[in-house]
């Protein structure tokens, strides 16, 4: 029989089912979107949904071309891609009274511009009927051709992030296809592009890296200039998934966030609880200031 790490108390929080969602909800099956909140059963979903006015939308399909070890979304072949989906996107931030979103995607290694053109006219639609609303865009490494990232930049949202996820060491086991050196790289280049646009990047951490490990990817990613950080608490989709090495405590997460802001980083948010859109809002004007 397998062995699992228990889960600590301050990860087991109720799911917030309040009715609140059920219109929501049912205008995202009605429009055929699809949320990383909803589909990863995001913990904080009342919290962004009802009180910070955040979600996370996932676009061009719900089926990725990769097959992360940690990752719950569906692995497949892709058929279609939706070139209406970006203004149903920015109908539903306009409904959904969005004060910030993020835009996130699968990774489609069958598209010849990895999706970047749909991805970036979902910006733009999103800007045009939302022009209050701030964006936050989350792409993969798009194949690693930075001309997909370039296209994707020239729709200017007001963050761009990226993630490392995990550790150097750890990062061919965890990720598929990603490359470490190769998201570094793209988080640097979209820095030379627009310089005033913030990027940022998130690790998640319980799948047996070292402190050490931790703060040299804090230290790569300033390397980088990279401004935002995220770091989070590793969590065991399924059976299949890789296993949890360990749980952090809240004390360490905090100590994770002291290093990280002297390291530079104009902002880090850092928890058990903490994904990569979490408070999200809050740093758009954190790095405005920087
Ligand atoms: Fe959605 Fe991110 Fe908030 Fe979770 S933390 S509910 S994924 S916006
Ligand atoms: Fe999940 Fe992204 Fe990896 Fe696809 S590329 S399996 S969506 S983490």
């Amino acid at each position: 029989k397998e062995e699992y790490l228990r889960k600590p108390d301050w990860l087991k929080i109720k799911l917030n089912t309040n009715e609140n969602y059920t219109g929501l909800k049912k205008m995202m099956r009605e429009q055929n979107l699809h949320t990383v909140c909803e589909e990863a059963k995001c913990p904080n979903i009342h919290e962004c949904w009802a009180v910070r006015r955040t979600a996370t939308f996932m676009i061009l399909g719900a089926i990725c071309t990769r097959a992360c070890r940690f990752c719950a979304v569906k692995t497949g072949l892709p058929t279609e891609l939706d070139l209406a989906e970006p203004e149903r996107v920015a109908d539903s931030v306009v409904t959904m009274n969005l004060k910030h979103v993020v835009i996130t995607a699968v990774a489609r290694d069958d598209l010849k511009d990895g999706g970047s053109a749909v991805f970036a006219e979902t910006v733009r639609a999103i800007r045009r009927k939302n022009p209050f609303t701030t964006i936050e865009v989350l792409p993969s490494d798009m194949g690693g051709v930075f001309e997909n990232l370039k296209a994707l930049m020239d729709a200017k949202p007001d963050i761009l992030n990226h993630n490392i996820e995990t550790v150097r060491r750890l990062s061919d086991r965890v990720r598929a296809r990603a490359k470490y050196n190769r998201s570094l790289e793209l988080l640097q280049r979209a820095k030379e592009m627009y310089p005033e646009i913030p990027t940022k990047s998130s690790l998640m951490i319980g799948l047996g890296e070292t402190k050490e490990e931790i703060i040299e990817t804090m230290d790569d990613l300033r390397a980088h200039d990279v401004n935002i950080m995220t770091i989070g608490q590793y969590l065991q989709p399924s059976k299949k998934h890789l296993k949890v090495q360990k749980y952090y405590s809240p004390e360490e997460f905090n100590e994770l966030k002291q290093i990280a802001l002297t390291k530079g980083f104009s902002h880090c948010e850092a928890g058990p609880l903490v994904r990569s859109s979490y408070h999200a809002d809050e740093q758009v004007n954190a790095a405005a200031k920087h």
